[in-house]
């Protein structure tokens, strides 16, 4: 069942890829496992997937050490500095980097591993107060801070589109943010280079790929619906 999802989610990839005149392999898919047994994920990479997202450093942590090793573990989710170290030279990517604070942990991590982390400014971009990310205008400033943190790249933005029942309705938030990158990068900021557009969920990612994405982070269309237990 997951390989037929997986299938279809395919065929959507590859459908706004030829209606964009992009290539496939300009775009990563990442399967968003969060909540999922490992089970579920092994049948994934099975079937091919490399790029997986979870957005809890424990549950990122457990899986990793029961998953094949060429695994790309991006995290996507909100991350608390003291838990930094934890995943720090775990995950191929961190999406959702929104202070500088975040970032100079991040640094220091990554310097203590001597790696360089490629990571990407979450933006908030419809200003909904229930999610993390910082504003466009802000986006700039942190920016300009995180120039001087050589243990770090910044290679793009990621953004959670709002909740919609018409992925069409995203579309305008896509522009932006692509716009911020192409502003961004007309900065020439040291230790910045924005050509990785995190955007686009189950709902709206053929939309996403249309207006630019990069990678796109699908749960969902993947797994089918998470249980969080509370119901
Ligand atoms: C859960 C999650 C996703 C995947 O959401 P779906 O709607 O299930 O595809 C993508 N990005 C982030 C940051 C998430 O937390």
């Amino acid at each position: 069942m997951l390989k037929e999802n997986l299938q279809s989610v395919e065929k959507t990839i590859q459908a706004a890829c030829d209606k964009s005149s992009r290539t496939r392999s300009d775009v990563t898919l990442i399967a968003v496992s969060k909540t999922k047994p490992v089970e579920m994920l092994q049948e994934i990479y099975d079937a091919g997937v490399r790029d997986f997202g979870e957005n809890k450093v424990q549950e990122i942590c457990e899986k990793y050490d029961k998953l094949p090793n060429d695994i790309r573990w991006h995290m996507i989710g909100h991350l608390q500095r003291n838990k930094v170290k934890y995943i720090i030279d775990k995950v191929c990517m961190i999406h959702s980097v929104d202070s500088y604070r975040l970032a100079e942990e991040i640094n220091i991590q990554a310097k203590k591993h001597q790696l360089v982390m490629p990571v990407l400014l979450e933006i908030n971009i419809a200003k909904e107060q229930t999610k993390f990310g910082v504003t466009k205008e802000d986006a700039i400033l942190l920016a300009e801070e995180m120039a001087h943190l050589t243990n770090l790249k910044v290679e793009g933005l990621m953004a959670v589109a709002p909740y919609v029942e018409n992925a069409e309705d995203n579309r305008k938030y896509f522009q932006e943010i692509r716009q911020l990158a192409v502003d961004i990068q007309h900065k020439n900021i040291d230790n910045i280079d924005m050509h990785v557009l995190s955007i686009g969920m189950t709902g709206d990612y053929a939309v996403a790929i249309e207006e630019g994405a990069s990678m796109v982070r699908v749960g969902t269309g993947i797994f089918g619906s998470r249980n969080y237990g509370r119901k």
